[in-house]
């Protein structure tokens, strides 16, 4: 990354960063590589795809598989959340309650585990869509 283009990288890898700290919802890199564009108009999808991995790398950004296909992205925050997903709308749905981290804090120091990542995904229905369904 040191080479010639260095430089850009840097300032595109602000940008996506960016772009996904003043979004409040889950984008997928083709929605980060829109809003993106509308920014830097030369920045190109491949580039989204290979910054996000970067950031991902470095600890700056999370990616989350909401029940899709495709992955989407988040800035990282301080406190860890989860997401509901519902199957329906594909309404993202956040929570986050101390008890889900101190469970699995109890668990890897009982099982003396060293933990990498967390990935923990409820689906189902929303309830604006159960309320359509009846
Ligand atoms: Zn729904
Ligand atoms: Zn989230």
């Amino acid at each position: 990354m040191l080479h010639s283009g260095g430089k850009r990288l840097t300032k595109q890898r602000q940008l996506a960063l960016d772009v996904l700290q003043e979004s409040a919802e889950h984008l997928d890199a083709e929605a980060v590589y829109a809003r993106a564009k509308a920014r830097d108009p030369k920045i190109s999808i491949a580039t989204i795809y290979r910054t996000l991995a970067l950031l991902k790398e470095a600890g700056l950004v999370e990616e989350n598989r909401l029940g899709e296909e495709h992955a989407h992205f988040e800035a990282t925050r301080s406190t860890p959340h989860y997401h509901f997903t519902c199957l329906r709308c594909g309404r993202v749905i956040e929570f986050d309650t101390p008890q889900v981290q101190e469970a699995i804090q109890s668990f890897c120091t009982r099982e003396k585990i060293q933990l990498v990542s967390v990935q923990l995904l409820l689906s189902g229905y929303c309830a604006l869509c159960r309320r359509e369904e009846e």
